[in-house]
């Protein structure tokens, strides 16, 4: 029995996780932990774990809403009244004329 590692396939696939792993820890640098947590965790686990740990998961800084208590949102509008934190929805701001009346 000859039997030779292949040694190719092998280092493609290194490369291609490194690779990817690179990939998720730019993806991840605006998020908790920055680029060498995000790095590190698909390096060690694999780029589509730190992908789901690092982007995927775990909202870096909600703002929450303070029009009807969503403390999960994340955007500018909040994605359960459609309010941002003046108070107008995307709507209102898109007609910059527009007096709120409350
Ligand atoms: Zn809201």
């Amino acid at each position: 029995m000859e039997s030779t590692f292949d040694i190719g396939g092998i280092g493609v696939a290194i490369f291609i996780w490194a690779l990817g792993s690179l990939l998720v820890g730019f993806a991840g640098m605006n998020r908790k932990g920055g680029f060498l947590r995000a790095f590190l965790i698909s390096l060690i686990l694999s780029p589509l774990a730190g992908i789901f740990l690092t982007v995927g998961g775990g909202q870096k800084n909600p703002i929450g809403c303070r029009h009807c208590g969503n403390a999960e949102n994340e955007a500018e509008y909040c994605g359960v009244c459609g309010k941002n934190e003046e108070g107008f929805t995307s709507a209102m701001k898109q007609s910059s004329h527009v007096k709120i009346a409350e």
